[in-house]
């Protein structure tokens, strides 16, 4: 198992010019750039699987039923440029990057039984993205003079002068506030409703995540998204207050009758 330090690191260098911090968010072209260079670093440690493997396909197939959802004005102002790709790893983790890459773990695809499962996971993740929630955590934290002292810390960086901030994205720098996990649980219960899948598929997994745990297991992803029944609790109050019904959900397509036993 790898640790999680290793899994993706980069550097922003630039950030913060002159002797003071400015507090900005990094532009669209930035989460752009090191979207893509995080992603780069991400398929040369890892084995990335062929885009004809059926669960890349599927995966890019829930992609583009998304990316087709997305207003033209919002494509223009960020043009997203999305990946989807599926590691093969026992971890099971899956995450979007700045910008638009995307991946999922084997290790998670795994466990899933639905493609309402796999697409309330991937419209959380794409929610991230378009909320450009991680430009606006660096902000965030930027503005509580945070980021700078532990990043200091980090690459030995002295805090005087023509400072250049090195900012490592790391994927425990993933890890978003509360309320962007909740805006992004939103999203994920919208793509559903709006696709005509079953929103229940995304709190079955964040159930599944609170199972694996009381069997002692450590799903990687619950590291970045903790608080399971509460967030169960929220996606049934979205699905009550809706008043819809929704479809039954459906099986993924590499799904045997003899793992759903
Ligand atoms: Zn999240």
């Amino acid at each position: 198992m790898q640790t999680r330090f290793l899994c993706v690191s980069l550097l922003f260098v630039g950030l913060i010019g002159g002797s003071q911090a400015q507090s900005l968010k990094p532009d669209f072209k930035t989460q752009l750039k090191l979207g893509k260079e995080a992603a780069a670093e991400l398929r040369k440690k890892e084995k990335v699987l062929p885009a004809s493997d059926q669960r890349v396909k599927h995966l890019t197939m829930l992609g583009s039923k998304i990316i087709a959802t997305i207003p033209a004005s919002e494509l223009k102002a960020r043009p997203y440029e999305f990946t989807f790709e599926v590691i093969e790893s026992k971890e099971i983790n899956a995450f979007a990057l700045p910008g638009g890459p995307v991946f999922f773990y084997t290790g998670l695809l795994e466990k899933l039984k639905t493609t309402d499962e796999l697409l309330g996971i991937l419209g959380h993740e794409l929610t991230h993205v378009r909320g450009e929630h991680w430009a606006k955590m660096v902000e965030d934290q930027q503005g509580k003079g945070l980021l700078v002292g532990v990043l200091s810390e980090i690459f030995k960086v002295g805090r005087t002068g023509r400072t250049v901030a090195n900012i490592a994205l790391t994927l425990d720098g993933l890890k978003y506030s509360r309320n962007y996990e909740y805006a992004a649980d939103k999203g994920g219960f919208d793509i559903e409703s709006r696709l005509g899948y079953n929103p229940q598929g995304m709190a079955n997994v964040f159930q599944m995540f609170l199972d694996l745990k009381g069997k002692g297991g450590d799903p990687e992803i619950l590291k970045t998204h903790p608080d399971d029944k509460k967030r169960i609790q929220r996606i049934q109050d979205m699905i009550k207050k809706s008043g819809k019904t929704f479809p039954a959900e459906v099986r993924l397509p590499w799904v045997t009758n003899e793992r759903l036993k």
